[in-house]
């Protein structure tokens, strides 16, 4: 018996290995490896899918977040707002900036911000010290943006979306990235869109808040050799912008392969018992993650482990109970459905070249694993 992969970003390059084979050829003849025309033509292309006016390559996701939210001008005695059901880089980032983070609890059913909580917590801050609201589309799953949109816009907060889990995610017919002042992607390699290696952007359609990131991308360099700002060294580098290119071409496709697995993983777990993913018609979900739920999650990861069926738990301690973090980071009230997630959630294989017959061999010990529905 073969293992299964919770994720396999190998597949995907033999997958597209012809075309990125001759982007890499391309870039190496080429003798120009850092901020040239592969760059430049990928952050064109990337700010057209998602349908915002600039797009600007940087080092990673963490930096996308970090650079985005100093070109908006937040830092230093300003807070952030976001979730701690997220990756520990969201967090991470905004504390990079020099701003303080300030975390809310999740909607239990996408796992995302809780709109509610966040209206809560702007209504307490008098003084204005919000300055930004970090939502994280997790998983590939929109966030409730009409209503986040519209307390930050009444709260006059940036909305910078955490988009590292939702390339080409939708929500009401607009891609995520286009709701907010600003929206920081990942290509880290097991991402929808993922690189070779590291790489971000920050998407935007504010021409000063991109022209910012441009210039603190490069030693806030006003002009070369001249930095007018204290920048950063974050640049997207000319071999992962071409593969990307090639890989954004697939990315649909590729993402519509995700949904048609997770639509078949939905079916065969119905009746196991298993809390499964929530989809609305509003949404257009691109399954980053299929994330089902257990109160027997370590027994059943043991049993699919066994099997040879790798799982991952993203993730299992949110960021307030961190060893990094506990203790002295702030909480809004407090986070249950966040502490109960993280207890309860596992992630199934998933990946655009997983096959039909695997995901029938997971749900097959799945249902074979875990006890009838009381
Ligand atoms: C991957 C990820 C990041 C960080 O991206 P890096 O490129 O690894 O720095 C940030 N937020 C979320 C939600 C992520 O999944």
């Amino acid at each position: 018996m073969t293992d299964i992969p919770q994720s396999n970003p190998g597949a995907n390059y033999f997958a597209h290995q012809t075309e990125i084979d001759a982007a890499v050829q391309r870039v190496l003849h080429g003798g120009w490896y850092i901020l040239g025309a592969e760059t430049a033509a990928f952050e064109q292309e990337f700010a057209a899918y998602i349908g915002a006016a600039h797009a600007v390559g940087v080092g990673s996701g963490t930096d996308a977040l970090c650079l985005a939210l100093r070109a908006a001008g937040v830092g230093s005695g300003q807070q952030v707002a976001t979730v701690a059901h997220t990756a520990v880089a969201t967090v991470a980032a905004i504390e990079m900036c020099g701003a303080t983070p300030l975390l809310i609890d999740i909607d239990p059913a996408t796992y995302t911000m809780d709109a509610g909580q966040l209206q809560q917590c702007l209504q307490q801050d008098s003084g204005r010290s919000i300055r930004a609201v970090v939502p994280v589309h997790l998983y590939g799953c929109p966030a409730d943006l009409g209503a986040i949109a519209a307390l930050t816009a009444q709260h006059g907060a940036l909305l910078l979306e955490d988009c590292s889990q939702a390339h080409g995610a939708a929500l009401d017919g607009r891609k995520l990235g286009a709701w907010g002042q600003a929206a920081a992607f990942s290509f880290y390699p097991t991402k929808n869109l993922g690189a070779l290696g590291d790489g971000g952007m920050v998407v935007t359609s504010d021409a000063a808040l991109a022209a910012r990131v441009r210039s603190l991308r490069e030693y806030g360099w006003r002009e070369r050799y001249v930095s007018e700002t204290a920048g950063v060294n974050s640049r997207l580098d000319e071999l992962q912008a071409a593969v990307l290119r090639v890989k954004l071409r697939h990315l649909d496709a590729e993402n519509a392969g995700r949904r048609a697995l997770a639509c078949h993983y939905q079916g065969l777990l119905a009746n196991s018992g298993l809390g499964l993913p929530a989809s609305s018609s509003a949404g257009w979900q691109v399954y980053h993650q299929y994330v089902v739920r257990s109160k027997q999650r370590d027994a059943l990861r043991a049993g699919l482990a066994t099997a040879g069926i790798k799982t991952l738990v993203h993730y299992p301690v949110p960021v307030h109970l961190q060893p990094a973090y506990a203790g002295r980071i702030a909480v809004h009230r407090s986070l249950p459905h966040t502490e109960a997630a993280a207890r309860e959630i596992m992630s199934l294989p998933m990946f655009p070249e997983l096959s039909f017959a695997d995901v029938e061999t997971v749900a097959a010990q799945l249902v074979q694993l875990q006890p009838a529905n009381p």
